[in-house]
């Protein structure tokens, strides 16, 4: 997480401009079934291990990471690290009504916090240009975009270059989270990894979702034997 902030934060302070993706099982499978989709991803300038899923795929094919980076853990901790150097924020997304509450209530949580505008997330094609300009007008450097996967990530590969922002992060339901909507999970199962239990437990008509946990694993095991078939009989016949 300090590796993660330290970077978004070194990014943010000018230069070309940067998409920075919080991968979670759901849209790791996206990304290796969706080319264009998968582009978008391995486009990124960052892409932090958001949940369990990708724990674990990357261990199996021989990646560890220190830590969980989610969406809203980051987002938090950038707000945090723009109070302090003032940095400017906008925040795209969720239903009308919580992108301003999700930014008093931070404001009011890391006093200096400098949110320069908000817009909803539910606009047509239409609205788009205005929207871009929106956020370049108000000099933001760093967007964040909670569309939902994978609307977001599109959203932000096709527009941020028109934002005039230096960063983009897809969030996913965070503003919801802050704007006090939406509760987490309790500490000690998102300490135990069983966030997605929760979520399903919540709302059972997400089990496709879930189901893309065991799916990104199983497609893991598949490369790694892969690999470990081609060292040992490829290698050995060439
Ligand atoms: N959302 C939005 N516009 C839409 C659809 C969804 O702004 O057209 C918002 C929604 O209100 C919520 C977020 O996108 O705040 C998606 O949250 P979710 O937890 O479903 O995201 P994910 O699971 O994809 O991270």
């Amino acid at each position: 997480m300090p590796q993660a902030v330290a970077a978004v934060m070194q990014m943010a302070s000018g230069g070309a401009p940067h998409q920075v993706v919080t991968i979670n099982a759901t849209i790791l499978y996206r990304a290796a079934r969706d080319e264009h989709f998968r582009r978008i991803i391995n486009a990124a300038s960052l892409v932090t291990p958001d949940g369990m899923g990708v724990m674990l795929v990357a261990k199996i094919l021989g990646t560890t990471f220190p830590e969980k980076v989610s969406g809203v853990d980051l987002a938090d901790r950038i707000c945090a690290a723009c109070a302090d150097d003032g940095c400017r924020v906008f925040f795209l997304g969720a239903a009308p009504g919580v992108a301003p509450l999700a930014a008093e209530k931070l404001r009011a949580k890391y006093p200096g916090l400098q949110v320069v505008g908000t817009q909803h997330g539910f606009f047509d094609a239409h609205e788009e240009t205005a929207i871009t300009r929106t956020v370049q007008a108000a000099r933001a450097q760093l967007l964040f975009v909670a569309l939902g996967s994978p609307r977001q990530e599109e959203w932000i590969a096709a527009h941020l270059g028109e934002c005039g922002a230096a960063v983009a992060i897809g969030i996913g339901g965070s503003l919801d989270v802050f704007a006090g909507r939406v509760r987490l999970a309790p500490e000690w199962v998102r300490r135990a990894g069983l966030e997605w239990a929760y979520r399903l437990a919540r709302e059972p008509k997400r089990w496709r979702v879930t189901l893309t946990l065991p799916l990104v694993v199983f497609l893991a095991l598949r490369e790694r034997l892969a690999h470990v078939l081609r060292e040992r009989f490829w290698k050995r016949g060439n």
